[in-house]
């Protein structure tokens, strides 16, 4: 960039972020577009993503505090220690990993003129996202889709975002509840609170595997351990009491409703599975386009576009 050039104000470009996804850790983690959950101290996590890590760290807590003791007294197998550990942290780091990594957001066009970064995104892209050097989109949505992406570009699939004002791949789209597009858009899942696309869509689909595997471990464990006809819970001393009865039923109830999420975590994952075998994204299996040039799961993870930490000059207007 020239160090002549007049920069107003010279900051980090999360700073200045306007979607709707958050930024934290000083720019280096984001995470998607959902509304806040009502609760104050829960701080950016959604209604939704609450559920979600709800439903991961109850059971594994009642498991680890009271079903797999009871489990160890019997002699079950030595292995179910590391095996709910192992599964455990595979599950909580792949779901911070879904959660809080850039799905592959392709910056808006004010961002890439701010960083400077039009050439770079170029040779990354393999085209210029802003569209032809020395043309300006003009704010018509049909028009700038004419103009903004060539010929050549739109028979192969290229398209004109009219709210990132920019020229998007074929396999992109525009996330509305996190206000960007994303490369090999899959879709916006509000329990991860994150858009699911080309850079963490492996996240997501090794979170819903090692999810189903901890709950095989899990929920069969703690329904077994609350519902036995002996259960005198001698872990919490609350046998024969009306109080020991309502924690007991409490539990199970808790547990049935798990089990119902799970089982719809599985058909989600083997709705997954098939989509992977076809090649598709969730969107292009709904809508019914076939664009798909290279694989999902196994297909390159891509350039991360969106650098949050560069330092960008800002216009007044920005
Ligand atoms: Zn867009
Ligand atoms: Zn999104």
């Amino acid at each position: 960039m020239d160090p002549m050039r007049p920069r107003p104000a010279r900051s980090r470009l999360y700073q200045h972020w306007r979607g709707k996804s958050r930024f934290y850790c000083a720019g280096r983690c984001i995470t998607g577009g959902e509304g806040e959950c009502p609760i104050a101290c829960l701080g950016g996590l959604s209604c939704a993503s609450l559920a979600t890590w709800i439903c991961i760290l109850l059971p594994s807590a009642l498991f680890f505090t009271v079903a797999l003791p009871r489990l160890q007294r019997q002699n079950v197998s030595p292995l179910l220690l590391p095996s709910f550990l192992l599964l455990f942290s595979a599950t909580v780091a792949s779901l911070l990993a879904t959660c809080c990594s850039d799905p592959g957001i392709i910056p808006p066009r004010r961002f890439v003129l701010a960083t400077g970064s039009r050439t770079h995104l170029a040779e990354l892209l393999g085209y210029d996202l802003l569209g032809p050097r020395g043309q300006e989109p003009c704010g018509d949505p049909c028009l700038d889709a004419a103009s903004m992406v060539s010929e050549q570009l739109r028979a192969e699939g290229y398209r004109w975002c009219h709210t990132c004002q920019i020229v998007r791949p074929p396999r992109a789209s525009h996330c509305k509840d996190c206000d960007h597009c994303v490369l090999r858009y899959d879709h916006h899942c509000p329990f991860v609170n994150n858009c699911v696309g080309q850079r963490n869509y492996h996240f997501f689909i090794i979170f819903t595997t090692v999810a189903i595997f901890l709950a095989i471990i899990v929920l069969p464990a703690i329904l077994w351990t609350f519902s036995g006809s002996e259960s005198e819970d001698e872990d919490s001393g609350t046998a024969g009491t009306s109080q020991g009865s309502w924690y007991r039923w409490a539990v199970l109830l808790g547990c049935v409703a798990v089990v119902v999420a799970a089982l719809m975590l599985v058909m989600l994952w083997l709705y997954h599975l098939w989509l992977v075998f076809q090649g598709k994204t969730t969107k292009e299996h709904r809508r019914r386009l076939d664009l798909q040039s290279e694989p999902t799961l196994l297909g390159t993870r891509g350039p991360r576009l969106l650098r949050p930490l560069d330092f960008a000059a800002w216009s007044k207007d920005a």
